[in-house]
């Protein structure tokens, strides 16, 4: 762990890149409500997924920015920080934190991936522009984000980001 990434100082950067990709995740929710309640609910599941295997990992990893401001995947995560702090004095283990991580990643690509039919419903243009803004978003956060988390050597989405960047 990175004590001197504790609180996180890119705060102003983190803000500036994922507030965008907040307003996009509830404008998508807005449509998806128009189209069909299946549609809606499928795509909300897949947040609420996230979020709560995510606060496992959160406690798992005995993350120093759990119930603070934290650096988290897409903006939803730091609801996860916050719900990690009911996690604290269960029993936690490897094997579920293997579980929950591969299975919220899972859901963290289908949050991406479910609306692309739907999307492209609106024209060719508006489904491009979502997929640049995506691709964007998720380098510039594994580039400029994740090095200057305090756990990037024990979590494997920054062990992997520190491989590749
Ligand atoms: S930085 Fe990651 S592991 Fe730490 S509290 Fe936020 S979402 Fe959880
Ligand atoms: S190392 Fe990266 S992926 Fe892992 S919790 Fe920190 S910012 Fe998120």
């Amino acid at each position: 762990m990175f004590k001197d990434c504790i609180p996180f100082k890119k705060k102003a950067l983190y803000l500036v890149l994922t507030i965008p990709i907040v307003i996009i995740f509830i404008l998508i929710v807005l449509y998806l409500w128009q189209t069909g309640l299946i549609p809606f609910i499928i795509y909300c599941c897949l947040f609420l997924l996230v979020i709560m295997l995510q606060s496992y990992c959160c406690a798992y990893q005995d993350c120093p920015y759990i119930g603070k401001f934290c650096p988290g995947i897409g903006g939803i995560t730091i609801l996860s920080s916050v719900i990690a702090l009911l996690w604290k004095n269960t029993k936690r283990s490897e094997k579920m934190f293997n579980l929950f991580a591969s299975i919220g990643f899972s859901c963290l690509i289908g949050i991406v991936v479910f609306p692309l039919f739907f999307i492209y419903k609106l024209g060719i243009f508006v489904l491009i522009s979502y997929l640049v803004i995506a691709i964007f978003y998720c380098i510039t956060f594994f580039a400029l984000i994740c090095p200057f988390c305090a756990i990037r050597d024990t979590c494997p989405g920054g062990k992997i980001a520190g491989q590749i960047f």
